[in-house]
């Protein structure tokens, strides 16, 4: 008797064939056919904004003015990547001329082009319900790249990922292009999230999410017969060093500066600050104080899901068992009270429960000695989306020594201003050394993402028909 397959993996299966189907046309189609439709989910996603951000509301309790900005974003996003394949950015060529003579100065002709992975597995971020849902930058970027995307919901948006998936059909519909192009897992579960990345016809994962989820993933893809690439972008902490220099003046300003950046989308974005490192100074001390005003009285909207409060809960409930409290948490809103902890740079540094990602309103300030104990706090984090340091434009040993740290452990390093908020640009790097990503070397923010999805190939000798 042949086993009966469970018929949701069997529905699967059906989605990524159509994708597979599709691979070759969208690998080849050309920039006006790709770029066409990029705009063209831009002006059908804005089209139903109104709807669309009601039910985005109802799901995430984001609040409008915060899903407005975001599809605002997204279409952007659409929008930029369309300029970008309209610019010829997938189809670039490089080429080195035959060299007559013996190698290594002697050599074939030979160009080097980039072609399209194939079909993209993109996992919805929760945080994000447009802008790295369903149209977000994963799936600009592959789409942009030359890949078929199959969308995996998150299970905390699910009304929107079908409206805004169904609007999106319509467009590939209506431009003649084929229904594998962008596709939709139904019913999606954790085993079929799994099911997905193993898939053999799937060329590439996307996943945004928590470090737990996003390592069982990136296992799969690697427990694979045919290991393919995850661009995985996990749990990030954010480092923000506050030097005494930068506290000298206006240091209320800044306080309610991070207040704001830590409770903001109430703490729920992987480039929260959630870890103040300060020197030990009476300008510190201050600062702590001035923070601890700005932040406990700052009421929060809920949070995107149950499960999503009650990790946060049980996070911020370890921190506390390794740390003291700045003031007792009151603030009365929807969504949990702010908190903020105190602990020292050794502590930290020896206890590893003090570097686990508090998402959602929180942050550790943690006191150094010295710059050196700074940049010992930093080693230990590891691996960080951000660093920021406030207070380091002088082109001092010091200050050199600690750019040298930041740069080692994050994607991004900012001298002014919050990790909050994420420009989508050529020059942006949104990934950093693991934990933070499971590619260190890529982005997932910014027109970089692109070519994550791109694999070059170089062509010896080839005839000009090939070429192209
Ligand atoms: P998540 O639990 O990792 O879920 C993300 C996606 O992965 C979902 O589609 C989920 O499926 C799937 N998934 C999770 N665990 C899986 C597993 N073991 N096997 C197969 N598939 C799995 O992330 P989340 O729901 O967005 O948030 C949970 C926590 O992640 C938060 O509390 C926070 O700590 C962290 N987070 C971090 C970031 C960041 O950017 N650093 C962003 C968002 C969240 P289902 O939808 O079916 O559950």
């Amino acid at each position: 008797m042949t086993e009966q397959k469970d018929p949701s993996l069997a529905a699967i299966d059906q989605v990524v064939a159509k994708a597979a189907a599709a691979a070759d046309f969208w690998a080849q189609s050309p920039a006006a056919v790709r770029a066409t439709l990029l705009n063209g989910l831009a002006d059908a996603l804005e089209g139903q904004q109104a709807e669309l951000v009601a039910i985005a509301d109802r799901e995430s309790g984001l609040g409008e003015a915060r899903l407005n900005g975001e599809v605002a974003r997204t279409a952007f996003q659409l929008r930029g990547f369309a300029s970008e394949v309209q610019a010829g950015v997938p189809y670039r060529q490089v080429a080195s001329e035959a060299v007559a003579g013996a190698p290594p100065a002697g050599r074939p002709a030979l160009v080097r082009v980039q072609r399209a992975l194939g079909p993209v597995a993109m996992f919805s971020a929760s945080n994000f319900p447009f802008a790295f849902s369903v149209l977000g930058g994963d799936t600009a970027s592959a789409l942009a790249a030359g890949c078929p995307v199959v969308v995996k919901p998150h299970s905390g948006h699910p009304e929107l990922s079908r409206a805004v998936f169904e609007l999106a059909a319509g467009v590939v519909r209506q431009q003649g292009l084929p229904e594998g192009v962008l596709t939709l897992v139904e019913a999606a579960s954790r085993v079929g999230g799994t099911y997905l990345v193993q898939h053999p016809d799937i060329a590439a994962v996307a996943f945004t999410g928590s470090y737990q989820g996003g390592k069982a993933l990136w296992q799969a893809a690697n427990d694979r017969p045919r290991p393919v690439p995850f661009y995985g972008e996990l749990g990030s902490i954010n480092p923000l060093v506050a030097l005494p220099a930068a506290l000298e003046s206006d240091s209320e300003g800044l306080a309610r500066t991070l207040a704001a950046s830590i409770t903001l989308g109430c703490g729920q974005f992987c480039t929260s600050p959630g870890l103040i490192v300060l020197l030990d100074s009476p300008l510190s001390e201050r600062f702590v104080a001035q923070l601890a005003e700005a932040i406990a009285p700052l009421a929060t909207h809920r949070m995107l899901t149950p499960g999503m409060r009650q990790g946060f809960e049980a996070a911020a409930a370890t921190v506390a068992s390794h740390a003291a409290k700045v003031f007792e948490p009151a603030a009365d809103g929807a969504g949990p009270a702010p908190r903020l902890f105190v602990t020292g740079a050794s502590e930290f540094i020896a206890n590893p429960h003090l570097r686990e990602e508090m998402f959602g309103p929180a942050a550790l300030v943690v006191r150094a000695a010295s710059v050196e104990q700074v940049i010992e706090v930093l080693e230990a984090v590891g691996g960080s989306l951000t660093t920021t340091l406030w207070g380091a434009q002088a082109a001092s040993d010091e200050n050199r020594q600690l750019v040298r740290a930041a740069e080692k452990i994050s994607g991004r390093v900012l001298f002014a201003g919050v990790p909050t908020g994420v420009a989508v640009c050529h020059a942006q790097q949104h990934g950093g050394p693991w934990p933070s990503s499971t590619t260190p070397h890529t982005t997932s923010v910014g027109y970089a993402a692109l070519e994550r999805f791109l694999r070059p190939v170089a062509l010896q000798d080839a005839p000009a028909w090939v070429l192209g």
